[in-house]
């Protein structure tokens, strides 16, 4: 065998755990070593947050570019060509990201090493290429290898049937997509490439689309699903799919009814696993739960002293922001720093037609924690920007304390939706309360605005509703 060489600081996995907790422990002066077996930036970067919100965004274009007749603006003979929507997210979007993170890691003196990392103890590990492998010991470690698409049975990944990186790279708009799996990026990418010209089929198992999100706020989705043409078809189980040459048969069921769909492709987005069952997590001792997730503590740090892991391996939301947030606290950990994680305004956002954010608490959260709470809600249809955009579809909601006007949460449904809640988070984060937000003076006209008048509506003066 080879003798291991000696690193300092590794970490596992590039994505926006992994190499933001590389460039923080860099600049908190360790000596760090990324290892990665696939494309820098991980999956966010290169297969999921960034090529998906390109897509949107052209099929937010080819929308606009049909439909501002309310605007007194009609065209005519709008086209698309995909290729080059397709050109344009590659090369000028993700691979202008990804580039940046491998500047990043020359300007922080961090070493890539390419290949597959595979635990031997729990101070080694082997990096493994097709060609060749080398061990090395290590002081510190960070585990930040993401997750990767389920594959459910009778839907075994192929040319039309895909999982959501095939549905970012699909060489043409299908005419017909059918998508399984009304979650969040199962609902995105069925709203782009609705927009993008295709018919869409959502077939969803359980009785609602986005279950993470409350029913006022998934039925403007819905509604504006419906509108363009998207077929939600919920409590179908997906049995099989069969594929020819030219096209794929799903067949499901509803109601004990068995149905079937043909299509151009079916995209299965059902959920995520966890990259933690192939490279030796139990030669080092660290435990798993029963759905193979990584046990932290409030640092990051695993059952084996020394062993951080963050992102999509630990339990929580498998959001990217999370991983980022989590990776700078791993960091600081390892250069002795006391951070902990506060995860109590953690915010989410969902890309469909309304954007969908929330942060903090609902209110039914806020009651299961025996909070005595009240919800705010201010429509976008009394917002004067709203109102210019054409686009008064949704609402802001305050979750706030009944004592004394704290934020403790907040729900944005609408324009802007994914910015907005920003404002809202750094509210909740910081302790404010409802005066707080009513005082704060709002430039007019903005959609921001609407958070100033809800929070007037939850201190029951509401000027503009
Ligand atoms: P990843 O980004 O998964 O990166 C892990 C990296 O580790 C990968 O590059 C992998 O190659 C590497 N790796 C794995 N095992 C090994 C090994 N043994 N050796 C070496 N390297 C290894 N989140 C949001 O917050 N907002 C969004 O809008 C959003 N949109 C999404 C859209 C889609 C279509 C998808 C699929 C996901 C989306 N997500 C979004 C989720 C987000 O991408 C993930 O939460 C995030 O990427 C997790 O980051 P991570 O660092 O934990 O892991």
């Amino acid at each position: 065998g080879d003798f291991a060489i000696e690193l300092e600081t590794v970490v596992i996995g590039s994505g926006p755990g992994g190499y933001v907790a590389a460039i923080r422990a860099a600049q908190l002066g360790q000596k760090v070593t990324v290892i990665e077996r696939g494309n820098i930036g991980g999956v966010c970067l290169n297969v999921g947050c960034i090529p998906s919100k390109a897509l949107i965004s052209a099929g937010h274009r080819f929308q606009a570019a049909q439909h501002s007749d309310v605007f007194g603006v009609t065209t005519t003979g709008a086209q698309l060509d995909f290729a080059k929507t397709q050109d344009w997210k590659q090369h000028q979007v993700v691979e202008t990201l990804t580039g940046g993170v491998s500047m990043l890691f020359k300007k922080h003196h961090i070493d890539v090493l390419e290949g597959s990392a595979f635990l031997v103890d729990e101070h080694s590990l082997r990096v493994i290429h097709p060609d060749s492998a080398q061990t090395y010991s290590f002081k510190n470690l960070i585990i930040a290898t993401g997750s990767r698409p389920i594959e459910i049975k009778g839907f075994k990944f192929s040319q039309r049937v895909i999982d959501s990186t095939g549905g970012l790279n699909l060489t043409e708009v299908p005419k017909e997509l059918v998508v399984i799996g009304g979650g969040y990026i199962g609902s995105e990418l069925a709203g782009a490439y609705a927009n993008l010209g295709a018919h869409v089929t959502i077939l969803e198992g359980t009785d609602t689309i986005l279950p993470n999100f409350e029913k006022d706020m998934v039925q403007l989705v819905t509604k504006n699903f419906k509108a363009k043409g998207v077929d939600v078809i919920t409590g179908a189980m997906a049995k099989e799919a069969v594929e020819t040459d030219t096209n794929v048969t799903v067949k499901y069921e509803v109601s004990g009814q068995e149905q079937t769909l043909v299509a151009d492709y079916v995209m299965v987005t059902v959920g995520r696993r966890p990259n933690t069952d192939d490279m030796g997590i139990a030669q080092a001792g660290i435990q798993l739960t029963d759905r193979g997730l990584i046990e932290v503590d409030q640092q990051g740090q695993t059952n084996v002293s020394g062993i951080y892991a963050i992102g999509d391996i630990v339990p929580g939301a498998a959001l990217a922001h999370k991983a980022s947030y989590e990776a700078k606290i791993a960091a600081e950990a390892i250069a002795g720093q006391k951070s902990i994680v506060d995860y109590h305004a953690m915010p989410a956002v969902c890309y469909t037609d309304p954007e969908l954010a929330t942060t903090g608490l609902t209110l039914a959260e806020a009651k299961v924690k025996g909070i005595d709470a009240k919800a705010a809600k201010f429509p976008f249809a009394a917002n004067g920007r709203a109102l210019s955009l054409a686009d008064t579809d949704g609402f802001v909601r305050l979750v706030t304390t009944k004592a004394d006007h704290t934020l403790i949460g907040a729900q944005v449904a609408g324009a802007g939706a994914s910015d907005l809640i920003s404002e809202l988070t750094l509210a909740v984060e910081s302790g404010m309360n409802a005066e707080d937000l009513a005082l704060t003076i709002h430039p007019h006209p903005t959609l921001s605005e609407a958070i100033m008048d809800g929070a007037e509506l939850a201190l029951g003066m509401p000027i503009n509703i």
